[in-house]
């Protein structure tokens, strides 16, 4: 248990978040700081958040499963139930010893394998796009009629279908393009083997920033569910932004594949 809360505090402070001396002892710091983290936790993720999970594990506040680093509703309420109990553990929870911490969620040798195209192209990259479409684009229209107009402009060069695989819109939800098992058309010499998903930002893409400079919270975690949903599906060996293969700024930020992973991606 001690151990769990110095994981917690430990996990706030990388978060910029003062829980207190990562003392593994709770109190009204570390309850004001885990407090201040889970009020302000939208656009939160990385490994932090991955010590937050199995400290709430840990605490019987969380089931054991496969973890995240992204911040996901379940998270927030276990958090929310532990400081409603003041850091105790929740009754029943097994404390001492530390428990069987959740596996990764992958396992590079995973056996699925997507395959694209005639010849057969093993699937293992992901790219991560923009539609660069300006500050205010699509105000008033839904979100198929947006989907329509991207396809319309790709399908105007000639294009067989949308170039992506999908698209994702400001309130995070994800419009399927081309079926998995077709080769996508959304980055020149990279296409066959790869998937690729764009993100609509709702600021206009002028130079690189970071990717909360440019999409919403319900885009960026509809991103990272994709993500895991194609490494589940596929070893995916490489997560990377459409700007790593051409001079570029899409998707407007540079792809952290650590950001993007989940848990236990290799
Ligand atoms: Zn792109």
């Amino acid at each position: 248990m001690k151990e769990d809360i110095r994981l917690l505090q430990t996990a706030a402070s990388a978060l910029n978040f003062s829980a207190g001396p990562a003392d593994g002892l709770w109190g009204p710091k570390t309850r004001a700081g885990l407090q201040a983290l889970r009020d302000a936790h939208q656009g939160r993720w990385g490994d932090s958040v991955l010590e937050i999970g199995r400290a709430l594990i840990g605490l019987g506040y969380l089931a054991e499963g496969p973890l995240s680093r992204v911040w996901t509703p379940e998270l927030d309420r276990a958090l929310g139930a532990l400081i409603a109990a003041d850091g105790l553990p929740r009754s029943g929870a097994v404390t001492e010893p530390a428990p069987q911490r959740a596996g990764p969620v992958l396992r590079p040798g995973h056996g699925n394998r997507l395959y694209q195209g005639r010849a057969g192209h093993l699937v293992q990259l992901f790219v991560i796009h923009t539609t660069a479409t300006p500050t205010g684009w699509g105000q008033g229209r839904s979100n198929a009629e947006l989907f329509a107009e991207i396809r319309r402009w790709h399908m105007d060069k000639g294009w067989r279908d949308i170039g992506y695989h999908g698209v994702i819109f400001p309130d995070g939800e994800v419009i399927e393009g081309r079926p998995w098992g077709e080769i996508g058309a959304h980055a020149i010499g990279h296409n066959a083997g790869s998937l690729g998903y764009s993100m609509v930002p709702v600021r206009t893409i002028a130079r690189m920033a970071r990717a909360e400079d440019f999409y919403t919270d319900a885009t960026l975690s509809a991103m990272r569910t994709v993500i895991v949903r194609a490494c589940a599906r596929t070893p995916i060996t490489r997560i990377a932004g459409h700007n790593e293969f051409a001079a570029k700024l899409c998707p407007g930020f540079p792809v952290r594949p650590e950001d993007w992973a989940p848990a236990g991606w290799a």
